[in-house]
Formats: C-alpha cells, sequence, structure tokens
C-alpha cells in the first residue's frame, strides 16, 4: 500500500474528531486526521466552556481542544493541517482528497461539523466570545442579570431567548421582518414571557465594544423605513440558523433535507466504511460532550468494520 494509505481517516478536529482519533489511536489504527479549515473546531470561537464534565472549574475552548489534540497525538494519531477538498467513496479503499494530495483510507470518519450563520460583519466576527455568541446553551450562563439581544426570528431564537431570560434582566428579540418564521407555539411562549420584548422590521449593522470591555451596544438599521438608532446592550445572541459542512462531500452519502449526514446503527452512513460524528450528522442536541460521545462511537464502529473485512 502507498504511503498515503491508512487504515482510517478523520476529517475534521472539532470534539467529535479529536475522540475517534483518540479512540482510534488507541485501537493502534494510527489514524491520519485532517484540521480542516477550522482546527479545533466550533470551540475554538468561544471562550469558557462551564459544561463540559470533568473541569469543576470550567476551561476556555481554546485550551480544551488543544488538550484534545495532544491528548490524540500522542497515542499516535496523524495530525494533517489540511483542509479536504473532495472525496471519492467508490472503493474500498475510499479516496479524500486535499489540495495537492490524495489519500486512501479502509474506513473513513467524517466529522466536519457545523457552523453558526453569522451576519457577516467584522465588529462581530471581532467580539466572538467576548460578548458576542452563537450558542446561547454554551455562553447563557455569562449574562446574569445582563441586557442582552438575540437575533432571528425561527424556532431557535424563540427557544434560546426563552432560555436566556433564565439568566438575563431582558432579552430584546431582533427580527429583520414584521413575521416570524417561527412554529406559533414557540412565538407563544416566547411573546408570553415578560423578560422579553420584540424589535421588528429591524437589522443589527454593527455590534459596538471592544474584546476588552466587551459589547456595549447595537447599531440598528429599519428595514421598513430605512431609519438608523442604537440600542445599548451586553450581549448579542446569534440564532439565524446552522449549515452542516458537507458540501465536499458532493451528495455520496446520503444527507438529510438541512444537508446533515444521516446516521444509522450508530455512527454508519449509506456507504459501507463511512462513519460520521458531530455536529454533521446532529442538528438537534449539538454540544461537545455529545460529539465526544458520538466520536468514540465512531471509532468504535471504523475499528468493528476494519476488523470484519480482515476476516
Ligand atoms: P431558521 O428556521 O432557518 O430561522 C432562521 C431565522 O433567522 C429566520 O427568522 C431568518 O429570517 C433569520 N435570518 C436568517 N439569516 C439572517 C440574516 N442574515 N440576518 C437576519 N436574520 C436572518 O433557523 P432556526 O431557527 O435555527 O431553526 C432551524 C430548524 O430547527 C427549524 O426547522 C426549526 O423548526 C428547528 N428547531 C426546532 C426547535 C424546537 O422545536 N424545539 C428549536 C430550534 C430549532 P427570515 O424569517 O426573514 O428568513
Amino acid at each position: 500500500m502507498s504511503r498515503n494509505h491508512h487504515k482510517v481517516i478523520i476529517i475534521g478536529t472539532g470534539p467529535a474528531g479529536l475522540t475517534a482519533a483518540i479512540y482510534a489511536a488507541r485501537a493502534d489504527l494510527a489514524p491520519l486526521v485532517f484540521e480542516g479549515e477550522q482546527p479545533g473546531g466550533q470551540l475554538t470561537i468561544t471562550t469558557e466552556v462551564e459544561n463540559y464534565p470533568g473541569f469543576p472549574k470550567g476551561i476556555m475552548g481554546p485550551e480544551l481542544m488543544n488538550d484534545f489534540r495532544e491528548q490524540a497525538a500522542r497515542f499516535g494519531a496523524i495530525i494533517k493541517q489540511q483542509r479536504v477538498t473532495k472525496v471519492d467513496f467508490s472503493g474500498p479503499p475510499h479516496q479524500v482528497f486535499t489540495d495537492n494530495e490524495t489519500f486512501t483510507g479502509d474506513a473513513i470518519i467524517i466529522s466536519s461539523g457545523a457552523r453558526a450563520l453569522l451576519l457577516d460583519l467584522e465588529s462581530e466576527k471581532r467580539l466572538m466570545g467576548y460578548g458576542v455568541s452563537a450558542c446561547a446553551t454554551c455562553d447563557g450562563f455569562f449574562f446574569r442579570g445582563k441586557k442582552i439581544a438575540v437575533v432571528g426570528g425561527g424556532d431557535s431564537a424563540m427557544e434560546e431567548s426563552t432560555f436566556l431570560t433564565k439568566f438575563a434582566a431582558k432579552v430584546t428579540v431582533i427580527h429583520r421582518r414584521d413575521q416570524f418564521r417561527a412554529s406559533k407555539i414557540m412565538q407563544k411562549k416566547a411573546q408570553a414571557n415578560s423578560k422579553i420584548e420584540f424589535l421588528l422590521n429591524t437589522t443589527v449593522t454593527e455590534v459596538l465594544g471592544t474584546p476588552e470591555n466587551g459589547i456595549s451596544g447595537l447599531q440598528l438599521k429599519n428595514t421598513a423605513n430605512g431609519s438608523t438608532s442604537q440600542m445599548p446592550i451586553e450581549g448579542l445572541f446569534l440564532a439565524i440558523g446552522h449549515v452542516p459542512n458537507t458540501d465536499f462531500l458532493d451528495g455520496q452519502v446520503t444527507l438529510d433535507k438541512k444537508g446533515y449526514i444521516i446516521t444509522h446503527d450508530g455512527t454508519k452512513t449509506s456507504v459501507e466504511g463511512i462513519f460520521a460524528c458531530g455536529d454533521v450528522q446532529d442538528h438537534v442536541y449539538r454540544q461537545a460532550v455529545t460529539a465526544a460521545g458520538s466520536g468514540c462511537m465512531a471509532a468504535i464502529d471504523a475499528e468493528r468494520y476494519i476488523e470484519s473485512q480482515n476476516h
């Protein structure tokens, strides 16, 4: 076999991919792991993680992912700083392409994650993790007693604004239209909550603040009459949807209508020898700990598959 052949190839290095790497490496499979566009995944754009078990005092997201990476490398995972651009799953062996190399694997684990949709503002990127968040479950706790805003008009915006009222003094839902996309029941629940108010026909055009001092306000634009205004605020949550990172698969495994990989019997996909774990196949839980759990499952599934092929 060529030096570019590996028993297991793992695509993505969030909690799912790196947990799969730890387990596959400890099973003596010397997995080849591609870091991808966002090494460490979505946790690297958050600050403190307080809900990952085992860290009673919390841990910074990037530090946690560094530790995952170090642990995988310690057991022999080969981590490459390359992005997978294309795959060919007509094998075995299956092929994985980067910009300038081709690799083959007996089993492939896809853990390329998902990304939260953002507003595409420079200030939003700069303040991500410093007052701007795309994960209410992860970061809501830091906004106890504060005045915050949630952008979006779908079920996530309703659910997250309701959840955030556990901590925040007041939550303003900012939506670009005057009709919500959210289901009636979720809208009603949010509307019945006295801590939530709604700002319709409004978009956020700038987030005001600094990484040192956090955010102080929002620059807003009324989509109906074009007028602009400022709103003092201490936290901004984006709830405008997520997209799974599945474009590079070019439809070679079965996806659901939102583009997430469909898994069955653990982490199996529609193609034998191809497994998926983490947010790329989960739009429901989306937690580091659930992603890590499914990464462990994928490594065990891959190991059993390789074993069955050898006999
Ligand atoms: P979504 O349904 O796609 O809603 C996204 C919302 O964000 C829409 O209101 C959209 O506005 C707005 N939006 C999108 N891009 C924007 C931009 N650039 N600037 C400003 N606003 C923008 O996404 P979601 O709420 O995350 O829900 C995703 C799926 O999960 C849905 O099927 C939902 O039902 C489901 N979900 C279910 C539950 C539950 O049942 N417990 C909870 C959460 C999510 P427009 O309306 O103008 O397009």
